[in-house]
């Protein structure tokens, strides 16, 4: 990213900048300028300056000096005055990290109102929450949010920035790690710190799941991971003797937008969300017909659960790809799995092996998915699920 940067303490508001600048994009507030949306980033008022007081950042893909840079931050995603459920997973992450790096753990906290939350994320052990509360800030639109946090991971500098493998995670970071020139490692499974050059180990699956890759950002700064949701254990929260600070960055200033958000539509379903539900019932390719999906609603109704499908039954159209669990699909955690006609390929486990019991229903006793279940029954799912609702529901 090319951004620029008026540093108040030595502006000392002599305007020879305004003359120069043909884009009417400073002004003069009490002896301090300050630039518009209208700027350019030109740099033609940063050669005028005679304080230093213009900081310019320009696009470069030199190494950069990473022992300016210290600290692990992360991204406070939050909605409807709530923390989003990934940021106590993130937090546990920075604090599993922090026990080997012994640095701050700082949190960047963007939203109209969000004092409370600040507050919330110092119980999760956050030792300062960088903090921009402002009314132009309402719904959360990615090239505001964006430029935000790249100005303050610029001002700020800390050495990692971690966020969720959320939906909002995924279209943050990227724009975030393209503007300020870092590199990023997204839905990373494990996050550890290499004992001797102190670089963050980001691992997650490559190659189609099939291996386990472990990648370092050597010569930029800060590291950034998305962190896949339910993956990491969340942050407890700390004892009252915990002392975090918030810091509101007044300074910063706020571009407009070009997203103009016309409504917020709820998906809407009516069983719980899949990557929160303590009971999941999966159907694969063994269903054989969508029709069929009916058996695992049953099921997954008896147990008060949520429906979840393999990727071949969401590519071959019999359930929404909102239901699909795996590498590509959801990552889900829940105390029972219950696996209905799935084969268990690698790209499924690596969505639901974390299940506290995983059940598994297939005709053929070799199928891999009773490699990783818990429970195995070897038999005619058409028989054996109706004979399971049969029993719950009695
Ligand atoms: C890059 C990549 C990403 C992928 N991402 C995902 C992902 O996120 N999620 C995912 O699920 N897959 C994913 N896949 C696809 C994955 O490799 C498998 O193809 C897919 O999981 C297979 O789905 P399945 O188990 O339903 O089908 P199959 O492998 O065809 O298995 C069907 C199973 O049903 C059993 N069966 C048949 N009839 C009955 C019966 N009457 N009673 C009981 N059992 C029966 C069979 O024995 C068989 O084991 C991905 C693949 C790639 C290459």
């Amino acid at each position: 990213m090319e951004t620029i940067k008026i540093l108040l303490d030595k502006c000392s508001g002599c305007g020879l900048c305004l003359k120069v600048c043909a884009y009417d994009a400073l002004d003069l507030v009490d002896k301090k300028v300050y630039i518009n949306e209208r700027c350019t980033i030109c740099g033609a008022c940063v050669d005028v300056c005679k304080f230093d007081a213009i900081e310019i950042y320009r696009r470069s893909f030199k190494g950069q000096d990473v022992s300016a840079y210290s600290g692990i931050c992360v991204y406070a995603e939050h909605r409807k005055n709530k923390l989003s459920s990934v940021v106590p997973e993130v937090i546990g992450a920075a604090r599993e990290l922090k026990k080997d790096l012994d640095k701050t753990i700082s949190a960047i906290l963007l939203g109209s109102g969000v004092k409370p939350l600040a507050e919330e994320l110092i119980s999760y052990g956050v030792d300062e929450v960088w903090m921009i509360d402002s009314l132009e800030i309402v719904d959360f639109a990615e090239d505001i949010q964006a430029d935000l946090v790249a100005r303050i991971l610029m001002e700020k500098k800390p050495e990692i920035f971690l966020g969720g493998g959320t939906i909002i995670g995924r279209s943050l970071l990227p724009r975030v790690a393209a503007k300020i020139l870092s590199g990023l490692t997204a839905d990373c499974t494990e996050l550890t710190i290499d004992t001797e050059s102190k670089f963050l180990k980001q691992t997650r699956p490559a190659f189609g799941g099939n291996i386990m890759a472990t990648i370092l950002c050597q010569n930029h700064r800060p590291q950034m991971a998305t962190v896949r949701h339910k993956v990491m254990k969340a942050a407890e929260k700390v004892g009252a003797g915990h002392n975090g600070k918030i810091v509101e960055l007044h300074d910063i200033p706020i571009p407009h937008s070009k997203i103009e958000v016309l409504e917020f539509v709820e998906e809407q379903t009516e069983t719980v969300n899949l990557a929160e539900a303590d009971f999941i019932v999966s159907g694969g390719r063994g269903l054989k017909d969508p029709k069929n999906f009916d058996l695992i609603e049953k099921l997954s109704k008896a147990i008060g659960g949520a429906v979840g499908a393999s990727r071949a039954a969401v590519d071959a159209g019999w359930i929404p790809y909102s239901h699909q669990v795996g590498q590509t699909g959801k990552t889900v955690n829940p105390t029972i799995y219950i696996a209905c006609g799935i084969s268990g390929a690698i790209q499924h486990l690596a969505g639901m092996k974390s299940s506290d019991i995983i059940v598994a229903i297939n005709s053929d006793a070799n199928a891999p998915i009773f490699d990783v279940a818990h429970y195995g029954i070897v038999g005619n799912l058409f028989e054996v699920v109706p004979e399971l609702v049969k029993q719950i529901t009695e």
